[in-house]
């Protein structure tokens, strides 16, 4: 990290594109001009907040929900689910009561799966431990299963007032920037100057504010292209008045992503389709899908989609036609699934298959589109699913 704005450092009135910082703001260190920059950011936090449902009454179930759910997911999108959510389960006693298998369909298409089943049994201990009143202590919050370190201190400081950091990645940028932090954030030393200066910035009996105005603003102004010219923050920001800001935060070295090749198959039989249930550890643990795996070195996806099939399953089956493929990106890895239709290789389509032997997965069933409707099932199956009734409904007399 660096420290503020040294003598020897050239300081410009203004870069092009802002509007010109007054002289008698040119340049206010952050370090020795705090109340000044909480200020500005309160202030402009009070006018530009964005109204968001969880705003209003700032209950710590509200808040913990939205909190978890807006990791790795768009605001708009997380408004939406979490306004689906309330509507079923207003508050910790009924998601409590709730089945995993309906959390986890509510949850259907925000990924992260373990957050889901971890909210469940949150709620679930809250209710065993607290009597069902969600703890106001730092160190019973986190105790609750899934919360981290983030989470913890964003339901403490926003729902309870505790004078305590949220370091989110808008909150990053935001610090990287003002304080010109010259090493990657998410790595040390940058990391720890990150959290130093995130709780420095708290002001007294205003964390709740404060921690939403940081993040509020790394969304919406101090973005991947900050708009300098309406920040509050831009007479304390070291980095616009460095001309650097395109700089920071200094970027950290990203994972390589890697390509994996997958295939599924989708076995009819009348107006059913097989589906089994994951084993629960792993991702996708107990969520409904179509039989698939990995396509082996060497291997072509509809001899893989046979092997896979039976492996899993115990039915034989061979490939009536090839669907499609769905890619879906994650993370660190982006996945090609190869969708195929598969038939029993042996026996009349019309008679009841013996039972499967699953090795893969812990339960199964022969789905009607509706009951398919009701369960949990990864995106990519979801979008194949969806992919297959459309295509029946366009059939004629269908
Ligand atoms: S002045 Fe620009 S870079 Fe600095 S905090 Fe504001 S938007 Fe971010």
């Amino acid at each position: 990290m660096t420290g503020g704005a040294s003598p020897s450092r050239v300081v410009p009135a203004a870069l092009p594109g802002m509007t010109p910082v007054p002289s008698r703001h040119r340049h206010l260190p952050p370090e020795s001009h705090l109340p000044q920059l909480q200020q500005a950011l309160l202030a402009w936090f009070a006018a530009h907040q964005r109204p968001l449902p969880w705003r209003v009454s700032y209950s710590p179930y509200e808040v913990w929900i939205s909190e978890v759910m807006l990791q790795q997911t768009q605001m708009e999108r997380g408004v939406s689910y979490f306004t689906r959510w309330m509507k079923r389960f207003p508050d910790v006693a009924t998601l409590a009561a709730a089945s995993e298998e309906e959390v986890l369909r509510l949850w259907e298409g925000l990924g992260y799966y373990s957050r889901a089943r971890h909210v469940l049994a949150a709620a679930r201990q809250i209710m065993d431990r607290h009597g069902g009143v969600f703890p106001a202590a730092l160190e019973d919050i986190r105790a609750l299963p899934g919360v981290g370190p983030y989470t913890a201190g964003a339901i403490a400081s926003i729902a309870f007032g505790e004078k305590l950091p949220c370091v989110d990645a808008n909150v990053e940028r935001v610090v990287a920037r003002v304080f010109d932090l010259d090493t990657p954030v998410r790595q040390e030393p940058a990391a720890s100057a990150v959290r130093a200066w995130a709780l420095r910035l708290v002001p007294e009996g205003k964390a709740r504010e404060h921690n939403q105005a940081m993040m509020e603003l790394g969304a919406l102004v101090c973005g991947k292209k900050p708009r300098c010219a309406v920040c509050p923050l831009a007479a304390f920001c070291i980095s616009l008045h460095l001309g650097i800001v395109d700089q920071r935060p200094v970027p950290g070295k990203r994972a390589p992503i890697t390509p994996i090749e997958v295939v599924t198959g989708v076995l009819r039989r009348k107006d059913k389709i097989f589906v089994q249930k994951r084993l629960p550890s792993g991702v996708w643990g107990n969520l409904w899908e179509f039989p698939g795996g990995r396509v082996e070195p060497g291997e072509s996806p509809d001899a893989a989609v046979v092997r896979e099939f039976e492996e899993e399953t115990g039915f034989a089956a061979t490939v009536d036609s090839k669907y499609g493929i769905i890619r879906h990106g994650y993370t660190t890895y982006k996945i090609t699934l190869h969708c195929f239709a598969l038939s029993l290789a042996d026996g009349d389509p019309e008679d009841t298959p013996a039972p499967p032997t699953l090795t893969a997965a812990s339960a199964w069933r022969w789905a009607t589109p509706r009951e398919l409707e009701a369960l949990a099932m990864p995106a990519a199956h979801r979008k194949l699913a969806d992919q297959i009734f459309a295509a029946a409904r366009r059939l004629p007399g269908a």
